[in-house]
């Protein structure tokens, strides 16, 4: 949705991009918000569930990628957050803990679904995302913009709080300096960012999660799971935070200080969530179907033969659709997994829940 709040703290990002003098205010327009400044119009889309503040093409020169990564996920209904998600979303409402009188922005919010599911707890949500794969439920409940997060087109101090979940790891160096100095400006003095990310450091507990994925990759040979998501899913990481002491740099850089961290030891999610979810998936919900389906599918090697066309039926899904009773074992699964982080929260490892303090 675009609120009334959402209007008054806009910004033109073009002017800004092309530092033409002071940053003009926005202003409502018959399709969307207009700069005064540079008469460049802002357009609501999709039905005006989001608007479209992306800074001029050329404003950067890598383009960010990871909008692609909300893509693999997109699904045209939100499902609940279970496993990791569900992990992530439950430290950030225990770390920054919103509240209903908190302005909140979610900055590389993906399809929305974290937005979704936080908004009972929230005041104002604003989420902004380089891509616009936005699912219907927050699309019609929250704030939405379409936007480059290293260029905000928010007016300073518009917000209390923000979150960032799995956003750095996607960025250049230039990237991760840019969007936590927006984040920074972005937010009122006091105000909070939580983060989760990781830098390319491993505690001695990580030697179980790598046991974990050699099996995976074993199996995965062998026809008995399917790893290509999840490689997928990695494979535009640029992971420029190498260490806590440059972590640290660019956080005093940005104008941040660290009030909470912990730590992301993955035991119980290297079981649950890497092992025993690809495995059953794999063999009792039709995933060596979709496997098979995807390889032997004509884009991969040009050639078309008989047997490939598949009729319309064959091309919704091969996934039956599973009943809410699946919703039970992945609930608890969850609620093991959050061992994880109370047992093994304080031991130092890459990936991390950062709580962090505007200076
Ligand atoms: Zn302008």
């Amino acid at each position: 949705m675009i609120s009334e709040y959402l209007k008054s703290v806009l910004q033109c990002p073009a002017c800004r991009a092309q530092a033409n003098g002071g940053t003009p205010k926005l202003e409502p327009d018959d399709e969307g918000m207009r700069c005064p400044s540079c008469g460049r119009l802002f357009p609501a889309l999709a039905e005006r569930g989001y608007l479209d503040l992306r800074p001029p093409a050329g404003t950067f020169e890598s383009l960010t990628e990871y909008a692609e990564d909300a893509f693999l996920y997109r699904t045209d209904a939100i499902r609940p957050l279970f496993l990791s998600a569900r992990i992530k979303m439950d430290m950030m409402l225990k770390m920054l803990g919103p509240s209903s009188n908190d302005r909140i922005l979610d900055i590389g919010c993906g399809n929305g679904r974290f937005l979704y599911f936080t908004r009972p707890s929230c005041g104002q949500l604003v989420g902004i995302d380089a891509g616009a794969h936005f699912a219907p439920e927050p699309m019609a409940t929250v704030d939405l913009a379409r936007g480059d997060i290293r260029l905000l087109p928010f007016e300073d101090a518009s917000f209390d709080k923000a979150y960032s979940l799995d956003v750095l790891e996607h960025l250049d160096e230039e990237g991760v300096d840019a969007m936590l100095a927006e984040a920074r400006r972005v937010l009122r003095s006091g105000g909070k960012l939580f983060l989760y990310s990781h830098v390319m450091m491993s505690s001695r507990l990580a030697a179980f999660q790598r046991g974990v994925n050699k099996t995976v990759r074993w199996l995965d040979k062998r026809g008995l799971v399917d790893n290509a998501p999840e490689r997928e899913r990695k494979s535009d990481h640029q992971n420029v935070l190498r260490s806590y002491e440059q972590l640290d740099d660019v956080l005093v850089r940005a104008g941040f200080r660290i009030a909470g961290i912990r730590y992301y030891n993955v035991v119980f999610k290297a079981i649950f969530e890497d092992l025993m979810l690809p495995l059953v998936e794999h063999n009792f919900f039709g995933g060596a179907k979709k496997r098979e389906d995807r390889e032997k599918a004509p884009h991969h090697n040009g050639d078309i033969r008989d047997g490939d066309i598949h009729d319309g039926h064959d091309h919704v899904s091969t996934k039956p659709e599973v009943g809410r009773w699946v919703h039970a074992p992945l609930l608890v699964a969850s609620q093991l997994m959050k061992l994880d982080v109370m047992l093994f929260g304080r031991v130092r490892t890459g990936p991390f829940f950062l709580l962090l303090e505007a200076v």
